[in-house]
């Protein structure tokens, strides 16, 4: 997608503070950080939200998870972490490429789950 912030910044066309690549996922550092750890993980594809996920594409959403397990480690997020996606307008998703908010650092507490 031309005017997709995601792929541009997965293209290199936008520069990103980036933790963990492989062939299908790419992953970087949220610009503005709710916690003190705060990365997006993105599959390469672009799928715009989780409403898209389908038998055809679902695979992209495992290998994020695959390297979800990969940052956790990587990272020394040894205290455990959050992973959290938005979709749609009511959930607060501003950037339609799919993607997976990990969380970590402190005590995220028990509200938004
Ligand atoms: P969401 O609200 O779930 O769509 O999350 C989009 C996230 O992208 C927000 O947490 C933004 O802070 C983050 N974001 C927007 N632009 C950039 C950028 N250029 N580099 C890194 N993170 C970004
Ligand atoms: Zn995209």
């Amino acid at each position: 997608m031309s005017d997709c912030l995601f792929c541009k910044i997965i293209a290199g066309e936008i520069p990103s503070d980036k933790v963990y690549e492989d062939e299908n996922v790419f992953a970087f550092r949220d610009i503005h950080p709710q916690a003190p750890v705060h990365i997006l993980v993105v599959p390469k594809t672009h799928i715009a939200c989780a409403a898209d996920i389908t038998a055809d594409n679902s695979a992209e959403v495992a290998r994020c998870f695959e390297a979800i397990a990969k940052i956790a480690a990587q990272e020394g997020l040894n205290d455990g972490f959050r992973v959290i996606n938005n979709c749609g307008e009511n959930a607060g998703q501003t950037v339609f490429h799919l993607h997976f908010h990990i969380l970590a650092g402190k005590t995220l507490g028990e509200t938004l789950v």
